[in-house]
């Protein structure tokens, strides 16, 4: 999709940090990590969110692509947190689907924090 930031990372278009690749998806390290590790697994293929008919072949592919992300970037044995932030409530902010694989460092348990009311 043209004036979309990820598909031009992921025809190369615009330069990152390639982690992985392969036939369905791309997985490069975010530009403002905002972990010791964070990096992005994203279909080759423009799909808003995950809400926008993301065939069951794709989304496979990008969760089997966070592990060889994980082991890649050395946090496979420590862990890592997968987040997916869909749609406006969520604060998504590139609307091409993507996965936020982040770790390095131990995380308090909790998961999210709410905006006050
Ligand atoms: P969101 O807030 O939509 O879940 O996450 C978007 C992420 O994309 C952010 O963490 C942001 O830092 C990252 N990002 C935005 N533009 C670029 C870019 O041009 N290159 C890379 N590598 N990451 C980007
Ligand atoms: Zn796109």
């Amino acid at each position: 999709m043209e004036d979309c930031i990820f598909c031009k990372v992921a025809h190369g278009a615009i330069p990152a940090t390639l982690i992985y690749q392969d036939d369905f998806v791309v997985a490069f390290d975010d530009i403002a990590p905002q972990s010791p590790v964070h990096t992005l697994v994203i279909p080759r293929e423009h799909y808003a969110d995950l809400g926008d008919g993301v065939p069951a072949a794709t989304l496979a592919a990008i969760f089997a692509a966070v592990p060889i992300v994980a082991e890649t970037k050395g946090i496979a044995q420590s862990g890592y947190r997968v987040i997916v932030n869909n749609g406006r409530d969520a604060n998504q902010t590139v609307g091409h689907l993507h996965i936020h694989v982040m770790g390095g460092r131990a995380m308090q348990h909790g998961m999210v924090t709410f905006v006050a009311e």
